[in-house]
Protein backbone atom coordinates (compact mmCIF):
# COMPACT_ATOMS: atom_id res chain seq x y z
CA UNK A 1 0.00 0.00 0.00
CA UNK A 2 1.45 3.16 -0.69
CA UNK A 3 2.49 6.11 2.07
CA UNK A 4 -0.53 8.58 2.06
CA UNK A 5 0.52 11.97 3.20
CA UNK A 6 -1.09 14.88 5.57
CA UNK A 7 -3.45 16.95 4.91
CA UNK A 8 -4.00 20.37 6.85
CA UNK A 9 -7.25 19.35 8.25
CA UNK A 10 -5.42 16.23 10.03
CA UNK A 11 -2.53 18.03 11.14
CA UNK A 12 -4.98 20.10 13.11
CA UNK A 13 -6.84 17.18 14.21
CA UNK A 14 -3.54 15.88 15.53
CA UNK A 15 -2.24 19.28 17.23
CA UNK A 16 -5.73 19.28 19.35
CA UNK A 17 -5.62 15.74 20.11
CA UNK A 18 -2.56 16.09 21.50
CA UNK A 19 -3.72 19.49 23.19
CA UNK A 20 -0.16 20.73 21.28
CA UNK A 21 -0.18 24.19 20.56
CA UNK A 22 2.47 25.46 18.53
CA UNK A 23 5.34 27.35 20.33
CA UNK A 24 8.03 29.79 19.28
CA UNK A 25 10.32 28.70 21.66
CA UNK A 26 10.50 25.13 19.74
CA UNK A 27 10.04 27.02 16.61
CA UNK A 28 7.13 25.00 15.94
CA UNK A 29 5.59 26.21 12.36
CA UNK A 30 4.25 22.70 10.87
CA UNK A 31 3.82 22.61 7.15
CA UNK A 32 0.18 22.40 6.11
CA UNK A 33 1.03 21.53 2.37
CA UNK A 34 2.07 18.27 0.37
CA UNK A 35 3.26 19.81 -2.22
CA UNK A 36 6.16 22.22 -0.13
CA UNK A 37 7.39 18.63 1.65
CA UNK A 38 7.38 16.96 -1.90
CA UNK A 39 9.42 19.64 -3.46
CA UNK A 40 12.10 19.48 -0.25
CA UNK A 41 12.01 15.73 -1.00
CA UNK A 42 12.59 16.24 -4.41
CA UNK A 43 15.13 18.86 -4.09
CA UNK A 44 17.04 16.59 -1.73
CA UNK A 45 17.00 13.71 -4.64
CA UNK A 46 16.01 11.00 -1.89
CA UNK A 47 15.37 7.31 -3.37
CA UNK A 48 14.17 4.80 -1.98
CA UNK A 49 17.47 3.21 -0.79
CA UNK A 50 18.58 5.98 0.90
CA UNK A 51 18.49 6.01 4.28
CA UNK A 52 17.60 9.83 5.94
CA UNK A 53 17.76 11.58 9.07
CA UNK A 54 15.20 14.20 9.98
CA UNK A 55 15.70 16.72 12.49
CA UNK A 56 12.49 18.24 13.89
CA UNK A 57 9.80 15.46 12.44
CA UNK A 58 6.73 17.41 14.83
CA UNK A 59 3.46 16.03 13.24
CA UNK A 60 5.42 14.42 10.39
CA UNK A 61 4.53 15.90 7.54
CA UNK A 62 8.16 16.31 5.73
CA UNK A 63 8.53 12.68 7.29
CA UNK A 64 5.69 11.05 5.51
CA UNK A 65 6.91 12.61 2.39
CA UNK A 66 10.37 11.48 2.61
CA UNK A 67 8.91 7.86 3.75
CA UNK A 68 6.64 8.12 0.29
CA UNK A 69 9.56 7.22 -1.50
CA UNK A 70 10.46 4.13 -0.08
CA UNK A 71 13.27 5.59 2.21
CA UNK A 72 13.94 4.65 5.70
CA UNK A 73 13.99 7.81 8.57
CA UNK A 74 15.41 8.18 11.65
CA UNK A 75 13.66 11.28 12.86
CA UNK A 76 14.83 13.25 16.46
CA UNK A 77 12.04 15.15 18.03
CA UNK A 78 12.74 17.26 21.49
CA UNK A 79 8.87 17.79 22.35
CA UNK A 80 7.84 14.54 24.10
CA UNK A 81 4.58 14.04 22.52
CA UNK A 82 4.99 14.74 19.01
CA UNK A 83 7.80 11.91 19.63
CA UNK A 84 5.34 9.26 21.20
CA UNK A 85 2.75 10.24 18.32
CA UNK A 86 4.61 9.85 15.47
CA UNK A 87 5.04 6.03 14.82
CA UNK A 88 1.39 5.43 15.17
CA UNK A 89 0.81 8.49 12.25
CA UNK A 90 2.90 6.66 10.29
CA UNK A 91 1.25 3.53 11.29
CA UNK A 92 -2.34 5.17 10.34
CA UNK A 93 -0.68 6.13 6.76
CA UNK A 94 0.72 2.42 5.78
CA UNK A 95 4.59 2.84 6.48
CA UNK A 96 5.72 -0.31 7.74
CA UNK A 97 7.22 0.19 11.42
CA UNK A 98 10.50 -1.02 10.63
CA UNK A 99 10.94 2.25 8.39
CA UNK A 100 10.62 4.74 11.19
CA UNK A 101 12.62 5.28 14.08
CA UNK A 102 11.89 7.99 16.31
CA UNK A 103 14.18 9.10 19.09
CA UNK A 104 12.56 11.61 21.32
CA UNK A 105 15.51 14.31 22.47
CA UNK A 106 17.29 17.48 21.78
CA UNK A 107 18.82 17.37 18.55
CA UNK A 108 21.97 19.13 19.70
CA UNK A 109 22.56 16.56 22.56
CA UNK A 110 22.26 13.45 20.10
CA UNK A 111 25.88 11.82 19.50
CA UNK A 112 24.38 8.22 17.84
CA UNK A 113 22.10 7.57 15.20
CA UNK A 114 21.05 4.08 14.38
CA UNK A 115 21.73 2.95 10.99
CA UNK A 116 23.69 5.46 9.84
CA UNK A 117 21.73 7.72 7.52
CA UNK A 118 23.94 9.39 4.73
CA UNK A 119 21.10 12.05 3.79
CA UNK A 120 19.59 14.93 6.24
CA UNK A 121 16.21 16.49 5.31
CA UNK A 122 14.64 18.61 7.73
CA UNK A 123 12.15 21.81 8.39
CA UNK A 124 14.83 22.64 11.09
CA UNK A 125 13.74 24.81 14.29
CA UNK A 126 14.75 28.15 13.30
CA UNK A 127 16.20 29.24 16.75
CA UNK A 128 18.69 26.40 16.47
CA UNK A 129 19.15 25.42 13.12
CA UNK A 130 23.03 26.79 12.46
CA UNK A 131 24.23 25.03 15.52
CA UNK A 132 22.07 21.50 14.86
CA UNK A 133 23.30 21.52 11.22
CA UNK A 134 26.99 21.89 12.16
CA UNK A 135 26.40 19.85 15.37
CA UNK A 136 25.16 16.68 13.22
CA UNK A 137 28.21 17.66 10.46
CA UNK A 138 30.82 17.44 13.20
CA UNK A 139 29.39 14.44 14.99
CA UNK A 140 28.37 12.18 12.06
CA UNK A 141 30.63 11.87 9.24
CA UNK A 142 27.97 9.31 7.21
CA UNK A 143 26.17 12.40 6.31
CA UNK A 144 26.80 12.89 2.84
CA UNK A 145 24.04 15.51 1.99
CA UNK A 146 21.50 17.32 2.79
CA UNK A 147 18.38 19.67 1.94
CA UNK A 148 16.83 21.61 5.01
CA UNK A 149 14.46 24.78 5.02
CA UNK A 150 15.55 27.64 6.89
CA UNK A 151 15.24 31.09 7.53
CA UNK A 152 15.88 32.95 4.28
CA UNK A 153 18.44 35.11 5.92
CA UNK A 154 20.35 31.96 7.49
CA UNK A 155 19.89 29.87 4.59
CA UNK A 156 21.33 33.01 2.31
CA UNK A 157 24.25 33.29 4.51
CA UNK A 158 25.21 29.64 4.56
CA UNK A 159 25.46 29.65 0.74
CA UNK A 160 27.06 32.83 0.91
CA UNK A 161 30.80 33.36 -1.02
CA UNK A 162 33.49 35.21 0.32
CA UNK A 163 33.39 38.80 -0.39
CA UNK A 164 29.24 39.21 -0.11
CA UNK A 165 27.83 41.52 2.59
CA UNK A 166 26.00 38.33 4.30
CA UNK A 167 29.18 36.38 4.68
CA UNK A 168 29.80 35.10 8.28
CA UNK A 169 31.05 32.90 10.33
CA UNK A 170 28.52 30.12 9.83
CA UNK A 171 29.61 30.80 6.08
CA UNK A 172 32.37 29.47 6.81
CA UNK A 173 31.91 26.83 8.97
CA UNK A 174 29.49 25.33 7.06
CA UNK A 175 31.90 25.71 3.69
CA UNK A 176 34.54 23.08 5.95
CA UNK A 177 32.18 20.42 5.37
CA UNK A 178 31.52 21.19 1.67
CA UNK A 179 29.71 23.45 -1.22
CA UNK A 180 26.21 24.63 -0.10
CA UNK A 181 23.24 26.49 -2.25
CA UNK A 182 20.09 27.71 -2.52
CA UNK A 183 17.65 25.78 -3.29
CA UNK A 184 14.41 27.59 -3.84
CA UNK A 185 12.17 29.36 -1.38
CA UNK A 186 9.18 28.84 0.41
CA UNK A 187 5.87 30.40 1.03
CA UNK A 188 4.96 32.12 4.65
CA UNK A 189 1.64 30.62 3.67
CA UNK A 190 1.92 26.74 3.71
CA UNK A 191 3.02 27.15 7.48
CA UNK A 192 0.77 26.58 10.89
CA UNK A 193 0.99 29.33 11.99
CA UNK A 194 2.16 31.43 9.30
CA UNK A 195 5.59 32.71 10.79
CA UNK A 196 6.78 36.47 10.48
CA UNK A 197 10.25 35.49 8.15
CA UNK A 198 10.55 34.22 4.98
CA UNK A 199 11.99 30.70 4.43
CA UNK A 200 14.07 29.20 1.95
CA UNK A 201 15.78 25.59 1.29
CA UNK A 202 19.34 24.95 1.30
CA UNK A 203 21.51 22.09 0.13
CA UNK A 204 24.92 20.67 1.30
CA UNK A 205 27.30 17.93 -0.38
CA UNK A 206 30.09 16.64 2.14
CA UNK A 207 33.08 17.03 0.49
CA UNK A 208 34.81 13.63 -0.28
CA UNK A 209 38.05 14.24 1.43
CA UNK A 210 37.88 16.49 4.66
CA UNK A 211 39.71 19.40 4.89
CA UNK A 212 41.67 18.26 8.43
CA UNK A 213 41.68 16.77 11.32
CA UNK A 214 39.17 17.16 14.80
CA UNK A 215 42.21 19.59 15.98
CA UNK A 216 42.54 21.77 12.70
CA UNK A 217 38.82 22.48 12.33
CA UNK A 218 38.36 23.84 15.96
CA UNK A 219 41.65 26.14 15.17
CA UNK A 220 40.09 27.15 12.11
CA UNK A 221 36.54 27.75 13.68
CA UNK A 222 38.56 29.94 16.48
CA UNK A 223 40.24 31.91 13.77
CA UNK A 224 37.16 32.26 12.10
CA UNK A 225 34.66 33.56 15.39
CA UNK A 226 37.66 35.94 16.28
CA UNK A 227 38.15 37.50 12.50
CA UNK A 228 34.06 37.84 12.40
CA UNK A 229 33.81 38.83 16.13
CA UNK A 230 35.42 42.13 14.80
CA UNK A 231 34.20 41.78 10.80
CA UNK A 232 35.47 45.54 10.11
CA UNK A 233 39.04 45.47 11.27
CA UNK A 234 41.71 44.08 9.46
CA UNK A 235 42.94 40.87 10.23
CA UNK A 236 46.23 41.64 11.81
CA UNK A 237 44.13 43.32 14.70
CA UNK A 238 40.75 41.37 14.80
CA UNK A 239 43.38 37.88 14.84
CA UNK A 240 45.98 39.47 17.27
CA UNK A 241 44.93 37.67 20.20
CA UNK A 242 44.67 34.17 18.63
CA UNK A 243 48.03 34.75 16.54
CA UNK A 244 50.69 35.39 19.16
CA UNK A 245 49.10 37.93 21.29
CA UNK A 246 50.28 40.93 19.23
CA UNK A 247 49.77 42.85 15.60
CA UNK A 248 53.10 42.30 14.61
CA UNK A 249 53.06 39.00 15.28
CA UNK A 250 49.61 38.33 13.55
CA UNK A 251 50.98 40.02 10.46
CA UNK A 252 54.02 37.90 10.37
CA UNK A 253 52.16 34.59 10.93
CA UNK A 254 49.51 35.92 8.10
CA UNK A 255 52.54 36.93 5.71
CA UNK A 256 53.57 33.19 6.35
CA UNK A 257 50.38 31.95 5.50
CA UNK A 258 50.25 33.92 2.09
CA UNK A 259 47.43 36.12 3.63
CA UNK A 260 47.61 40.00 3.43
CA UNK A 261 47.65 40.95 7.63
CA UNK A 262 45.39 43.87 5.81
CA UNK A 263 42.25 42.39 4.33
CA UNK A 264 39.17 41.64 6.44
CA UNK A 265 37.49 38.56 7.43
CA UNK A 266 34.92 38.88 5.35
CA UNK A 267 37.70 38.34 2.19
CA UNK A 268 39.03 35.17 3.30
CA UNK A 269 37.86 31.70 1.84
CA UNK A 270 37.45 28.26 4.15
CA UNK A 271 40.93 27.38 2.34
CA UNK A 272 42.60 30.81 3.50
CA UNK A 273 41.32 30.41 6.80
CA UNK A 274 42.48 26.75 7.25
CA UNK A 275 45.72 27.88 5.60
CA UNK A 276 46.11 30.32 8.82
CA UNK A 277 44.98 27.74 11.10
CA UNK A 278 47.55 24.85 9.94
CA UNK A 279 50.47 26.66 10.52
N1 LIG B 1 8.99 18.84 10.27
C1 LIG B 1 7.74 19.43 10.74
C2 LIG B 1 7.03 20.12 9.59
O1 LIG B 1 7.70 20.42 8.59
O2 LIG B 1 5.85 20.36 9.71
C3 LIG B 1 7.96 20.40 11.90
C4 LIG B 1 8.96 21.50 11.66
S1 LIG B 1 9.02 22.73 12.94
C5 LIG B 1 9.69 24.09 12.01
C6 LIG B 1 10.42 22.30 13.93
C7 LIG B 1 10.30 21.03 14.78
O3 LIG B 1 11.52 20.83 15.48
C8 LIG B 1 9.23 21.03 15.81
O4 LIG B 1 8.52 19.82 15.78
C9 LIG B 1 9.97 21.18 17.17
O5 LIG B 1 9.30 20.56 18.25
C10 LIG B 1 11.26 20.47 16.84
N2 LIG B 1 12.45 20.92 17.61
C11 LIG B 1 12.70 22.15 18.12
N3 LIG B 1 13.90 22.18 18.72
C12 LIG B 1 14.44 20.93 18.59
C13 LIG B 1 15.65 20.33 19.01
N4 LIG B 1 16.58 21.02 19.68
N5 LIG B 1 15.85 19.02 18.72
C14 LIG B 1 14.90 18.30 18.03
N6 LIG B 1 13.74 18.82 17.62
C15 LIG B 1 13.50 20.11 17.87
Amino acid sequence: MPVSLLGAAEIRRLAADLDVTPTKKLGQNFVVDANTVRKIVQAARVEASDRVVEIGPGLGSLTLAILETGASVVAVEIDHRLAARLPETAAAHDVPAERLTVIDADALQVRELPGAPEVLVANLPYNVSVPVLLHFLETFPFLQRGVVMVQAEVGERLAAPPGSKVYGAPSVKAAWYGPWRLAGTVSRQVFWPVPNVDSVLVGFERDAEPRGDEDLRRRTFAIVDAAFQQRRKMLRQALSSVLGGSAAAASEALEAAGVDPTLRGEQLSITDFVRIAAL
